[in-house]
This record gives C-alpha cells, sequence and structure tokens, in this order.
C-alpha cells in the first residue's frame, strides 16, 4: 500500500508542483480567472498544465497547498521512497 505524502510543517496531504521556467512540449494549459468584487478586479490562480506530451523542468519546486511552504525536499524523499518498491 502507498502512503501519501505529508507534508512536515502542517501534516496536509496536499501539496502543489511548481514549475518555473520549463520547457513542456504539445501541452494543454488552463487558466481559472475569478471575479474580486472589493478589488474590483478578476484574480487569478495563474496557469495550470492540464496535460503535456513532456515536461523538461530543473526549476521544479513543491510547495504544500495547505501552509504553503516549500516542501521540495520531502516531496522529493517521498517519491524516492515510493520508488523504491512497494511492500
Ligand atoms: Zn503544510
Amino acid at each position: 500500500m502507498s502512503q501519501p505524502f505529508t507534508c512536515p510543517h502542517c501534516g496536509s496531504h496536499d501539496y502543489s508542483i511548481v514549475l518555473t521556467g520549463c520547457d513542456v512540449a504539445g501541452a494543454t494549459l488552463q487558466e481559472d480567472f475569478a471575479w474580486d468584487p472589493e478589488r474590483g478586479e478578476y484574480s487569478s490562480g495563474g496557469t495550470a498544465i492540464l496535460s503535456s506530451e513532456s515536461v523538461e523542468n530543473e526549476a521544479g519546486r513543491a510547495v504544500c497547498q495547505e501552509c504553503e511552504k516549500d516542501v521540495s525536499e520531502a516531496v522529493a524523499a517521498y517519491e524516492e521512497q515510493q520508488g523504491s518498491g512497494c511492500a
């Protein structure tokens, strides 16, 4: 059985991978806009890759969705653990 990733800061299992300066081939991107009546403008959550043929990236960063801290090292360790075989 696989275990979910757990944020070392807050214990959340949800995280996002932030890709910066990556080379994406054949990608489908989506950007959501939400109207913010207080600011009188649309706010965007940024562009999300829905699917892609390949993503070449060397500057990936993992961010916890709950506390928004950088969890890159924890995610890397988690993925390494998952890749080392299932018990
Ligand atoms: Zn967290």
